[in-house]
């Protein structure tokens, strides 16, 4: 990533560890790319999650170790399965639109003995709310309109681009959360300006949305994650002992394989003094 580059971080924070299995949320820019590398992350591996890119401004390129070479714009999701084990690249082309913007998300995995796998879905579909407002639908069920994307527990997420006022139906027995990502947006009579995020719980079977045109923002939600999860660099596992080895096969060069054009491997850091806690 380019040296001025402003990431903001979501999740996890001191007070939360996970909204549903959504368990890590950044947003980075936006940056002028024009000049300079852009973003330039190598080949680094992951272990026990999703890891969801989505872009609002820009364009990357995804590369892994299963060989896919994908690029991805604004309104395409691209969704790796890191299970037991994956590695990728994320560059921004050659040839790029001057700006860029996005959000890494990740999700917990139930299980760490999932097969890697990547996937991109260009056209995801659309609920049409009220008039004037929409929802993309990434993950999940909303208003009607599912996303093919495969994910391994009850989860949503959800593009809601505003121009207007809309009930958004929720489903209760999720938790929820929204992050406002353009313009400015209403959540329940509470103004949030663009980069804030509200945790909004369990229990609500709707949302009373309101905003200009420019209003946009991301609603994530799903069954409260029960699981312990231990996070560390990139890597989500159950207990310490996962997570050394993953870090020791990744330094080592086994299990992850190789990312073909991926440029120069992130090394591993040390893995810290004290033991790993589960949170
Ligand atoms: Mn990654």
């Amino acid at each position: 990533m380019g040296e001025s580059t402003t990431v903001s971080r979501y999740l996890p924070t001191r007070a939360r560890t996970t909204v549903g299995a959504w368990c890590f949320v950044d947003r980075y820019g936006p940056d002028d790319v024009a000049t300079g590398p852009g973003m330039q992350v190598g080949p680094h591996p992951h272990i026990g999650l999703q890891t969801v890119t989505w872009l609002l401004e820009g364009e990357v390129v995804h590369r892994d170790s299963l060989g896919s070479a994908q690029a991805i714009r604004p309104g395409q999701l691209n969704l790796m399965t890191a299970g037991s084990g994956i590695a990728h690249a994320e560059v921004s082309p050659p040839a790029r639109p001057p700006r860029l913007h996005g959000l890494q998300l990740w999700v917990a995995l139930p299980a760490t003995d999932v097969p890697p796998a990547f996937a991109h879905h260009a056209d995801l579909p659309v609920a049409e709310m009220d008039p004037g407002v929409s929802a993309r639908v990434l993950v999940g069920e909303l208003g009607g309109a599912r996303s093919p994307a495969a994910v391994h527990s009850p989860l949503l997420a959800a593009e809601v681009h505003l121009g207007g006022r809309t009930m958004v139906p929720l489903q209760s027995d999720y938790e929820h959360a929204v992050l406002v990502v353009d313009g400015a947006v209403t959540i329940e009579g509470r103004d949030l300006p663009v980069g804030s995020c509200a945790y909004l719980g369990r229990r609500r079977s709707n949302l009373v949305v309101a905003g200009a045109p420019s209003g946009t923002f991301l609603l994530l939600g799903g069954e409260p994650f029960t699981q312990s999860l231990v996070m560390w660099w990139n890597f989500v596992g159950r207990t310490a002992d996962e997570i050394a080895a993953a870090r020791a096969d990744w330094e080592s060069g086994r299990r992850f394989g190789d990312v073909a054009l991926g440029g120069e491997r992130v090394p591993a850091p040390p893995l810290p003094v004290g033991r790993l806690k589960p949170r």
